[in-house]
């Protein structure tokens, strides 16, 4: 393909985009494709010859688009959302035209300096205070494996990365049993081993750390020999929200010099809006917190941002600087590739910039405080029918529920069928988890585009398929 024929195509590409988006809640939400389909339907071999973008662009909206789950699909109640504003998918573009590889300032200083300013935005949007600074990772899995690895060098007087863990103390990472399971990828990787990660029990309404069992365990740990290096808190969990409270867990941290890190990659959106802050009181003492502007603020995936009070300890931990890497006659320059385990970096601050200023943050905040309230009305609606379960209150705009019928005798057996139900049904997609070994559904809502009635139209949808349920 010639570049002189690029607009032509671009123009497509732009036009399809905007259909689609403008279009894409008339589709099932959920892909319908079978396993194996769109596998099949590609060529076993390579074209020796090259094709048409005209076949090439066919192909893509035959085989490709049915087997896409639509994310950007305003009735996507699953997982957590990954959200892709238009202004944001604007600047996406762009990223792709120029396609910089930004590892150094020196291979792109625009892209370099732009991160750093969105980052203090960011830090400004959350209240954090000014000593944060920070780096945009690919995602809250990288920024934590960042964190571990900086809790492990500290924790062995940065002698982890030369000698290794052979012959060194056991180290100990404290969480609560609510985390996500990169926390646990995070210690593997870092070599600490699965049965170093401490599972702290939880207490109270918001399932989070209970702090004295957090001191037991931290005690008991000493006594036995072992190294304590770090805590890492959980601000709004995946499955249910669980949030621990985040001062008092810092004061035992504290109390035993240990590095702590917060992974808040969904709730951390929400503390935009001052109102959402009491979740996570004296955060700014931690050393290290994560939230993904891609899950919900808007930001095209990817996008995490990794704050750090202290970047040097990252940066002892990560640095690597061969001669070919080196930047000569510029001091006080950021290489943030010294900031994150891959060497190559996405220009990626560009589809902050532009989404910010497009909306502003009081738009950003608006559409966020849309997404709890609605979903609250909806919980308050379902909470009202007999024959449902509100199995934990809304954290943000996240809750579950069950249905459980008087007669009904597996419960879990039924709301499996029923959240494959509705998600076989196309109008809205939800997923399930485990609540204390209940199976139960989550709802929640954070797709930038979903309205009121988008929300409310899963009351319909859910009772009516409960009730037909067999
Ligand atoms: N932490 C929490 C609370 C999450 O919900 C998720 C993913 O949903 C992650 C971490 C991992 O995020 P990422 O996909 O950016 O690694």
């Amino acid at each position: 393909m010639k570049w002189d024929d690029f607009s032509e195509w671009g123009r497509r590409v732009a036009d399809w985009t905007q259909d689609y988006h403008l279009t894409v809640g008339d589709r099932p939400v959920r892909a319908r494709t079978e396993p194996g389909e769109v596998l099949n339907a590609l060529p076993q071999t390579p074209p020796e010859d090259g094709e048409g973008m005209e076949a090439i662009f066919r192909d893509f909206e035959n085989i490709v688009m049915p087997g896409i789950t639509h994310w950007q699909h305003p009735r996507f109640f699953a997982y957590f959302t990954s959200n892709a504003a238009a202004p944001s998918v604007l600047a996406e573009f762009l990223t792709a035209a120029i396609a910089p590889q930004c590892m150094l300032w020196q291979t792109s200083p625009a892209a370099t300096e732009m991160e750093t300013r969105m980052m203090d935005w960011l830090r400004q949007a959350l209240d954090l205070p000014v000593q944060f600074q920070g780096a945009i990772q690919d995602s809250a899995s990288s920024a934590t494996l960042a964190a571990v690895l900086t809790m492990r060098e500290k924790a062995l007087n940065w002698q982890g990365n030369q000698q290794g863990l052979f012959g060194q103390k056991t180290l100990r990472i404290y969480c609560s049993s609510e985390v996500h399971t990169s926390i646990d990828r995070a210690v593997w990787v870092a070599g600490i081993g699965q049965q170093n990660l401490i599972r702290v029990p939880i207490k109270g309404d918001w399932r989070g750390m209970d702090p004295d069992a957090l001191e037991a365990a931290i005690q008991a740990d000493l006594a036995a020999g072992h190294q304590p290096a770090g805590v890492i808190l959980c601000v709004g969990g995946t499955g249910v929200g669980a949030t621990d409270p985040v001062d008092r867990v810092l004061d035992v941290a504290e109390k035993h010099g240990l590095y702590t890190h917060v992974d808040a990659a969904w709730a951390g959106s929400a503390m935009i809006c001052p109102e959402y802050r009491h979740y996570w009181p004296g955060v700014e003492r931690a050393d290290s917190i994560v939230f993904n502007p891609h899950k919900w603020l808007g930001v095209q995936f990817d996008c995490s941002a990794h704050f750090l009070k202290n970047p040097d300890d990252l940066v002892q931990t990560l640095a690597i600087s061969p001669e070919y890497l080196k930047t000569h006659g510029h001091d006080g320059i950021i290489n943030y590739s010294e900031w994150s385990v891959p060497l190559g970096r996405r220009f990626r601050a560009l589809k902050i910039w532009f989404l910010i200023r497009t909306y502003g943050l009081e738009g950003l905040r608006q559409r966020l405080r849309n997404h709890i309230t609605w979903s609250k009305q909806l919980h308050e609606k379902l909470k009202l029918e007999p024959d449902f379960q509100i199995t934990s209150a809304p954290m943000w705009s996240l809750w579950s529920f069950r249905y459980a019928p008087e007669a009904a005798a597996d419960l879990d057996d039924l709301n499996l069928r029923l959240v494959n139900a509705i998600n076989n049904d196309g109008r809205i997609y939800l997923t399930q988890t485990r609540l204390d070994g209940q199976l139960v559904i989550r709802f929640q809502a954070g797709q930038f585009e979903t309205t009121e009635a988008d929300v409310m139209m899963a009351f319909g949808v859910i009772t009516e398929i409960a009730r037909s349920l067999q």
